[in-house]
């Protein structure tokens, strides 16, 4: 039975919310992405950030790797990538310079989205090429994730400092202030990624 578009396209987005899931069931920001060619995924991406400790390893940058890897070619023709949360300015530096076709993305980013909430590199008229685009496709759902994510992650952090606090009293110095050094260094990334994504 042929599917419309549009139920395509939640179709795919599902597959790219699966990938999100795996960045979250290891600690990572949940963000997937995968690239879909004449209806065959040649390639998949989660955010591994944290884990590699490498500030490119994005969803679609590491799915964009994949699929060039496995079609021969560095020009994506034909394909459709589609990203839980909407590319950064990097990633739409990738897909412009990868040449892909139309990019299919979930909610939008308020701090970094560059498909047209902070600016729209996808659809630059004076780069030579420019990506058909459609937000939106499973928003809601794609959203939650991220909000629900870091709802813990301050949960998890404040949870800690009262812990920190109540056992200060019978730690040595040294060990408090490795804790505190841990401590503060999660915060800080936390902090960086709590202010963007107020929970619901
Ligand atoms: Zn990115």
């Amino acid at each position: 039975m042929e599917v419309s578009s549009n139920e395509n396209h939640e179709y795919w987005m599902r597959l790219a919310i699966e990938e999100a899931h795996k960045a979250q069931s290891i600690g990572e920001v949940p963000i997937g992405a995968i690239i879909v060619r004449n209806g065959e995924i040649v390639g998949r991406g989660y955010n591994l950030r944290e884990t590699t400790h490498d500030a490119t390893a994005h969803a679609e940058m590491i799915a964009i790797r994949e699929a060039s890897e496995r079609i021969g070619a560095w020009r994506l023709l034909d394909c459709t990538l589609y990203v839980t949360l909407e590319p950064c300015p990097m990633c739409a530096g990738a897909i412009v310079q990868g040449r892909v076709p139309l990019v299919v993305y979930g909610t939008p980013d308020p701090k970094a989205g560059c498909a047209g909430t902070l600016m729209n590199l996808l659809q630059e008229p004076r780069f030579n090429h420019r990506t058909e685009l459609i937000e939106g496709v499973l928003r809601e759902e794609c959203g939650s994730l991220l909000s629900d994510f870091f709802r813990e992650l301050r949960l998890r952090l404040k949870e800690r400092k009262a812990l920190l606090k109540a056992s200060e009293a019978g730690l040595t110095a040294q060990q408090a202030e490795h804790i505190e050094q841990a401590e503060a260094e999660d915060v800080d990334i936390a902090l960086s990624e709590l202010d963007q994504f107020p929970p619901k």
